[in-house]
């Protein structure tokens, strides 16, 4: 729902998504129709149109809304077994997904890029949301994603053989309406039977399917844990690798390989690591840890482009952590807690096709903001206690 008054909001910090550091010049915005059609010094507000209110809010940090680049709504993280959730009914499917929309706004998240379901609810949620019939971040979803026969999530729906099937299934997912296709270029955890080291397509099966998305104006996010996969998904172009695991035959992490490193670079891919706040457990292995700091720095000091995101869905990730996770991300991937946050807004909008719409505090935006007591350009655990959370305009929390 797009609200349709005029409001300015004045006396705020206002970190606008970008820039390394806060301009204090910059300290109202005016929201009109659901987007921000001033951003500017609270001295050059114009409050004479006789509809306008003006709020001060003194003391409060202004960010753009939160985006989580990768979430499963479908799936109730406290459901371990992905067949188990397939016994629930469509009704109780849609309520959880109903309370999970809601509570990721609540938390911050204006914005979030689904990866994946079998039945294309979240697409029939993002109507609603899109309607006003819902509360929710706006989504953008891929519907079932390509898989290999018996591949990784083969049970929602997707499963190719080779790139004529494969391009079936991208064609169901168009007749679908989805934003984007989803494929997984290599096995995962969460299903039996297959391993995450495992590539599940090869180059020539990936690039069909990216050249075909591209045909349709989509983008393409690819599942990757081992290295050959990611090395697959880097030739054919993917516009986001998931993950990103550098998996290899001597395990998690560590068949990390520079030279497609530098060809994730090269072809302008961004990573999206799904680091999610349960990853504090890991600091305590100073093994892995270490071993997991390394592969991020020799791919941020290799110069590739992270974005914010969870894997919301799968076991114990609840779909409104993203702003726990944060910090969390940014302590692993060794990013600045700006880095971290342009990660989770305007990297993340300009990775996921939003780049125009929202992730930035600019005039012609949407008005997708959160509010917070305190800076959390200097402090991202304030991510955890949003003040107040907008979108299109519209407050997401009770005053
Ligand atoms: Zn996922």
């Amino acid at each position: 729902m797009i609200s349709r008054y005029k409001v300015s909001l004045k006396n705020l910090r206002i970190w606008n998504g970008v820039d390394e550091t806060i301009d204090h010049g910059v300290d109202a915005v005016t929201i009109e129709n659901g987007c921000l059609t001033f951003v500017g010094s609270s001295e050059d507000l114009d409050t004479t149109a006789t509809d306008s209110v003006v709020k001060d809010m003194s003391g409060l940090s202004m960010i753009p809304g939160l985006i989580d680049a990768h979430i499963h709504l479908c799936l109730d993280p406290h459901i371990k077994d992905p067949l188990e959730q397939d016994k629930l009914t469509r009704g109780e499917l849609l309520q959880g997904m109903t309370d999970r929309a809601r509570a990721m706004l609540e938390a911050g998240i204006t914005s979030a890029r689904d990866l994946g379901g079998g039945q294309w609810l979240e697409l029939e949620v993002r109507e609603s949301i899109n309607r006003g019939e819902m509360i929710g971040p706006r989504l953008i979803c891929s519907g079932q994603p390509i898989t290999s026969v018996k591949g990784h999530c083969h049970f929602w729906g997707g499963e190719a053989a080779d790139g004529a099937e494969a391009l079936k299934v991208l064609a169901r997912q168009l007749e679908h309406k989805v934003d984007l296709i989803k494929v997984m270029a290599t096995g995962g955890n969460i299903t039996h039977g297959s391993r995450p080291v495992d590539a599940q397509f090869d180059e020539e099966t990936l690039s069909t399917i990216v050249n075909t998305a591209h045909k349709h104006g989509l983008r393409v996010a690819a599942h990757c844990h081992g290295t050959s996969g990611i090395r697959n998904a880097a030739a054919a172009g993917v516009t986001t690798i998931e993950h990103c695991s550098w998996v290899g035959d001597e395990g998690w992490g560590k068949a990390f390989d520079p030279e497609v490193v530098a060809r994730i670079v090269k072809q302008g891919i961004w990573v999206s690591p799904t680091i999610n706040s349960g990853w504090k457990r890991f600091a305590g292995n100073s093994n892995f840890a270490d071993l997991l700091h390394g592969n991020y720095d020799r791919m941020r000091e290799g110069g590739v482009k992270f974005i914010a995101s969870t894997d919301a869905g799968i076991p114990n990730v609840l779909h409104h952590h993203l702003p726990l996770a944060i910090p969390v991300f940014a302590h692993f991937a060794g990013l600045t807690a700006t880095e971290a946050l342009r990660a989770a807004t305007s990297d993340c909008a300009e990775a996921i096709g939003l780049g125009e719409v929202t992730g930035q505090i600019r005039e012609g935006y949407s008005a997708d903001f959160v509010l917070y007591d305190g800076d959390p350009t200097s402090d991202l655990d304030l991510l955890a206690a949003p003040v107040q959370v907008y979108k299109q305009g519209e407050s997401a929390l009770a005053v």
